[in-house]
């Protein structure tokens, strides 16, 4: 309602009528005429009146049409209507109240009447408009309390949830924690209100990483990550933080609300997941895949610093073999007890890793500026791998002595992760093939060895067929100074490298199994020139001695085979030696018997070779069907003064003939040598003394005496080989040949006979 005069429609035809009101009311009211229904309608739509007073009868729509159509409009419905009627329409009164009519007039009108009832509907609907409003203002106020309450609600559920929650004012004092809070800390909220999170702290983080934490709140209103924190308990554990900050409509920080869960189970799970991608699950080194990340990042680091590194390749001696007697739980505990050793025995920032099987890597960075302090501080790491692991193992109650080889790689910035492991695997190689537990360093020329090494293993393999492989012969002599036999000597005439050493390529044609033909083609022509010899009155008496390798002897075949090459040349069996070595015979004692037995059953005589340089037990060397002991030219080098080597050899000598067997010793260079053996009872003798190997063409065996002052029979091909020493010892060899031709031909099944004439010759 307006605060100035209320405000009154009337609407009435009769001008008359209205002028009446006019002057009753217009005193008190602001009054308003329309003098028809339509124009009533449409003032009141302008603006509506507080009250409207209606004549009942007007022509075209009359009172009750315009009620109706004011009721109709919603702004109007609420306003008043009182009925103005003639006393004999007063029937239709009833008519106009159930329309909306508030009340009615009866015309003529009484002024003051009229005015009264004016009045009266006025207050009252002042009134019902009061009580309206009061009405809507509690309606919205119980709306908005009803809206309050359901958030309250949702809040405290919110806040009630499984997650850790806890509000802080805005200097982080803590105002309210939830249940869960308590059951995640162990903390109650009497203990926690008052205090700040710091008392959460497990001192796993940095000052920096609270102050980043505090950084981001103020900037971006809200952190969320992974904390480490302490239960009241004092155990450690992983929580997922979210903290955001409540503003003020000021934008002024208010609160911080915090949320948590537990993650350490999850942190647990993805460590797990971590573990055993990274991990080796037996020893829990690192694996190859964290080794190889760990040494990208060395390779990386020796870039910035230009240190060098070192990586070990670590290989546990005969591993294998404690696996094969004793059992793979055997042979893990070994390898859980060794990794736990080497952990030990490094550095924090060092890193031991386990390949698989029993290899190790040790990866050291940093080690020194200068290569050389680098390779003399690994090389002190290297024994101390090697005294870490020397005291022996207890291994389910027996005691085991472990043994490691090592293969050490130096590393700066150029090297690649690939190079770096194929470096060190080289060099564990090569400690391996220096009879274990040793350590061997990378160094270029070893590099250079192993690519010489795959260049000639694929040259080996048509060497053969490509005609490239000589039979040297270097003679053997007896004490008469006569030629008793030759041995067979393999050589490689390579069309680029020159003549190869049989050293250089016989492990070579041994681990491709190319000795197999080899060494057949080898006994093939040994047995041709058997047969070659076999029509010369001198040289029909001569051995011809050919080395076994272990690879040709443990072939179950082995003596069909040399019955087969004895067959087909028609060689005389007599007249050939194998020459076997001492490692072949131990490694199957039985097997080897039978063999022996059955080659010597052939007719074919057999030499152990290199004598003295394995552990043969003179136990079963007896039971050897052996007719040779050759004495390693090890034994024979420094003779004579060399205390041991003088001992060894004279037992030989004794042992052979104890055992009856023919000793021979190889490698003879000096005539002091020759005479410390012939003393002590020696029976024939190899060496550069009296020759070296030489081709077939070049061999001088038996000087024709109407020559025998003359040179070897082919000298510009023997200097070749020969040395300036040996070119001397060459005329040597002339000169016991001589003493030997005039011996003239003898029975050499009556050597003791022999020996005495050469001895009278000589004197
Ligand atoms: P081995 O059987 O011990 O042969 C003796 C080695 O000593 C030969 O070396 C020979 O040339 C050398 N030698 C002879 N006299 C002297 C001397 O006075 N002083 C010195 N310092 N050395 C002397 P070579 O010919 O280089 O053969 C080396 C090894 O290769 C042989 O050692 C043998 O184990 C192996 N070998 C040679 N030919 C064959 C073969 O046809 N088959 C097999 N399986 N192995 C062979
Ligand atoms: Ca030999
Ligand atoms: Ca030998």
């Amino acid at each position: 309602m307006s605060e100035s005069r209320p405000r009154i429609l009337a609407i009435d035809d009769t001008p008359a009528n209205l002028l009446t009101l006019g002057a009753a009311l217009s005193e008190h009211y602001d009054l308003q005429t329309a003098i028809s229904g339509e124009m009533g309608i449409a003032l009141a739509m302008e603006t509506p009146p507080d009250l409207i007073l209606l004549d009942v009868m007007m022509p075209r729509i009359d009172g009750f049409e315009t009620c109706r159509r004011l009721k109709a409009e919603p702004r109007l419905k609420d306003v008043p209507v009182i009925f103005i009627t003639a006393a004999s329409e007063l029937e239709s009164e009833l008519e106009g109240l159930t329309l909306g009519g508030a009340d009615y007039l009866i015309k003529p009108i009484n002024v003051d009447i009229a005015r009264r009832r004016i009045n009266n509907l006025l207050e009252r609907e002042t009134l019902h408009r009061k009580v309206q409003v009061q009405r809507d203002e509690l309606e919205a106020l119980l709306a908005e309390r009803l809206q309050a309450e359901s958030e309250l609600r949702i809040a405290a559920v919110a806040f009630d949830s499984q997650n850790g929650m806890v509000i802080t004012d805005p200097s982080g004092v803590i105002l309210k924690v939830n249940a869960a809070f308590t059951r995640l800390t162990g903390y109650s909220a009497a203990e926690a209100l008052g205090r700040t999170p710091a008392l959460l702290k497990s001192g796993r983080h940095d000052e920096l990483f609270y102050q980043r934490m505090w950084s981001a709140l103020k900037e971006k209103g809200w952190w969320q990550g992974e904390v480490w924190n302490k239960r009241k308990n004092g155990q450690i554990y992983a929580e997922l933080l979210t903290i955001t900050a409540i503003m003020t409509a000021e934008g002024v920080t208010s609160n911080y609300v915090a949320s948590f869960s537990d993650i350490t189970e999850d942190k647990r799970a993805e460590a797990e997941i971590h573990r055993l991608a990274y991990y080796d699950a037996l020893t829990h080194l690192p694996n190859r895949r964290l080794l190889q990340d760990r040494l990208a990042q060395a390779l990386a680091g020796a870039a910035r610093s230009g240190r060098y590194g070192a990586i070990f390749f670590i290989d546990l001696d005969n591993f294998k073999a404690l696996n094969d007697t004793r059992g793979h739980e055997v042979g893990d505990l070994l390898l859980s007890e060794v990794a736990q050793r080497l952990r030990a025995c490094v550095r924090e920032g060092d890193t031991i890793a386990r390949l698989g099987g029993d290899e190790f890597v040790l990866l050291l960075e940093g080690l020194a500026a200068e290569a050389n302090e680098g390779a003399a501080l690994a090389k002190k790491m290297g024994k101390k791998l090697f005294e870490i692991i020397a005291p022996s193992f207890t291994l389910d109650g027996l005691p085991y002595q472990c043994k490691l080889s090592m293969g050490v790689c130096l590393f700066a910035h150029e090297d690649s992760v690939e190079d770096l492991f194929k470096r060190a695997d080289l060099a564990l190689y090569q400690a391996k093939s220096a009879g274990r537990n040793s350590l061997r360093f990378f160094d270029p020329a070893m590099q250079a060895a192993m690519e010489l090494r795959s260049a000639l293993e694929i040259d080996l393999a048509d060497a053969l067929d490509l005609d490239q492989l000589r039979v040297y012969y270097q003679p053997q002599y007896d004490t008469a100074r006569r030629a008793v036999g030759v041995e067979a000597l393999l050589r490689w005439q390579h069309p680029q490298r020159g003549m190869i050493a049989p050293s250089d390529f016989i492990p070579l044609a041994e681990d491709t199994g190319l000795i197999l033909p080899i060494g057949r083609w080898v006994m093939e022509s040994a047995c041709a020139l058997i047969g070659q010899w076999a029509g010369d009155l001198q040289a029909q008496w001569l051995e011809i001695a050919v080395n076994v390798s272990a690879r040709q002897f443990r072939r179950a075949d082995f003596v069909a085979e040399v019955r087969g090459v004895l067959e087909r040349s028609g060689a005389n069996p007599q007249r050939l030696k194998l020459e076997l070595t001492e490692s072949l015979v131990l490694e199957n004692v039985e097997d080897t018997i039978a063999k022996m037995r059955a080659i010597k059953a052939l007719g074919v005589r057999l030499s152990m070779d290199d004598f003295g340089t394995g552990y043969s037990s003179l136990s079963y060397l007896a039971q050897l069907p052996l007719d040779q002991l050759k004495i390693d030219q090890s034994f024979v080098r420094n003779l004579p003064g060399a205390n041991k080597d003088e001992t060894i050899a004279r037992t030989i000598i004794t042992l052979g003939r104890e055992l009856e067997m023919n000793v021979i010793a190889e490698g003879v260079e000096t005539e002091a040598q020759l005479e410390f053996l012939e003393a002590h009872g020696c029976h024939a003798y190899q060496g550069y003394l009296f020759s070296r190997p030489l081709p077939l063409a070049d061999l001088v065996l038996f000087p024709a005496q109407t020559k025998m002052d003359s040179a070897p029979a082919s000298p510009a091909a023997a200097q070749d080989f020969l040395g300036p020493e040996q070119r001397d010892s060459g005329l040597a060899v002339g000169d016991l040949a001589r003493a030997h031709g005039e011996q003239g031909v003898v029975e050499v099944q009556g050597q003791q006979v022999e020996e005495l004439a050469v001895v009278e010759l000589l004197r």
